[in-house]
């Protein structure tokens, strides 16, 4: 196929898709996030804003995705699509993508939607900018899909003009997930794909859910404690768990402690680890690298701990402790017990106000 020939086709192409994924009988937050930032380009080019929800049983999923925002919800059912596997996934969406030409589709870039995305983008002969941080209509109606580039240091603006659809993946809390309106009315489609056995690449024997050490994920906790290399060793570590416990809190690192084994890289913040977006960060001996920043620098309020006045996260913090992590966290604790009458273990013990 000529270049020319997509040029030509480019006009057929209309509509924001966006990729639904569920998770406990509910969205995935990637997914509401993305429904809300597809709302706002699919109002910029004029075009309806569809959710594609493979699975088996999903309707009520499909209706409550509505009311973030979506027009419509493609339900594509079939007990082959119960839980995400690749080679089915790709190919309900490779032939959704065919029969209806959206112009645009977004992924979470999870690990499910970085599989599926990869694939569509060979399948389809297409674009994929991944983890992007912000998009933008261009002056010839094209997505600008800005993602960081060189290590962080910089934002490269990516452009798919002569191919359709235009791709892109998003990382989970890059964007704010909108608020959900039971009331909101939109059309639920069941659309039949062809599948079958040969296209089963894998069966599933068991399902376990991985969970993070402690229970509590970084991506999903009110508040996170994060530790870096000015912890020194990782036995230090457990005075940031002290804390954390006292605070109800979850428990992040920078990459340095993580490449330096102390703690492992699923607690990872950062533009290769996680993206939180807590109302309280705590940066505990982290210096504020551009690559740190990327995974936190969204959070509501963010406190530093660092015993260096000119350490750079400083310059994003909302309030900052210059001092000895080693006699700063032990008086942060020993105060939050007071002010409890003890402290309770898991319990969060500020007032909601200073949360
Ligand atoms: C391609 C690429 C991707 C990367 N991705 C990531 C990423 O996802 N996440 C990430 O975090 N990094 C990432 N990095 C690494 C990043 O550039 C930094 O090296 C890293 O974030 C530094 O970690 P740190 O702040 O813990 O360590 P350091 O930079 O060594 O800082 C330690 C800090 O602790 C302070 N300190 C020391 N002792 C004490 C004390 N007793 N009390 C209080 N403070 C103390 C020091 O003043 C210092 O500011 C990436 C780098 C590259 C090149």
């Amino acid at each position: 196929m000529t270049d020319d020939h997509i040029l030509e086709d480019k006009s057929h192409f209309r509509g924001v898709w966006v990729f639904l994924e569920g998770r406990a009988g509910g969205l995935r937050d990637v997914s509401t996030q993305l429904i809300g930032e597809g709302r706002r380009l699919a109002d910029l080019r004029g075009t309806p804003l569809t959710g594609i929800l493979p699975g088996n049983g999903v309707d009520a999923l499909a209706e409550r995705a509505i009311g973030y925002g979506l027009d419509r919800v493609i339900v594509v059912d079939d007990p082959m699509l119960e839980i995400y596997r690749s080679r089915p996934y790709a190919q309900v969406m490779a032939q959704l993508i065919r029969r209806q030409k959206p112009e645009i589709v977004l992924f979470g870039a999870s690990k499910n939607g970085r599989d599926l995305g990869g694939r569509l983008h060979a399948i389809l002969e297409t674009g994929l900018a991944a983890d992007c941080v912000k998009f933008d209509i261009d002056a010839e109606g094209n997505l600008d899909m800005i993602r960081p580039s060189f290590g962080g240091k910089s934002l490269a603006h990516i452009l798919c003009k002569k191919h359709r659809p235009q791709m892109a993946s998003v990382r989970r809390n890059v964007f704010v997930a909108p608020p959900h309106n039971p009331d909101r009315r939109g059309e639920i489609v069941h659309e039949q794909v062809e599948l079958s056995e040969q296209d089963l690449d894998a069966k599933l024997l068991e399902f376990d859910e991985f969970t993070k050490e402690g229970g509590l994920r970084p991506e999903e906790a009110d508040i996170v404690v994060s530790g870096g290399y000015g912890l020194g060793d990782p036995k230090n570590f457990q005075l940031l768990q002290d804390l954390a416990d006292r605070l109800g809190a979850a428990i992040a690192a920078s990459r340095k402690a993580v490449d330096s084994g102390w703690v492992p890289k699923t607690l990872q913040v950062g533009q290769t680890g996680m993206t939180v977006r807590p109302k309280l960060y705590i940066a505990v001996g982290i210096s504020g690298a551009v690559q740190h920043l990327a995974g936190m620098q969204e959070s509501d309020k963010i406190l530093v701990i660092n015993i260096d006045p000119k350490a750079p996260l400083f310059e994003i913090a909302d309030y900052g402790i210059v001092g000895d992590l080693f006699e700063v966290l032990p008086e942060l604790i020993r105060q939050l017990d007071a002010l409890k009458g003890g402290g309770v273990a898991g319990q969060p013990a500020l007032p909601a106000e200073a949360r």
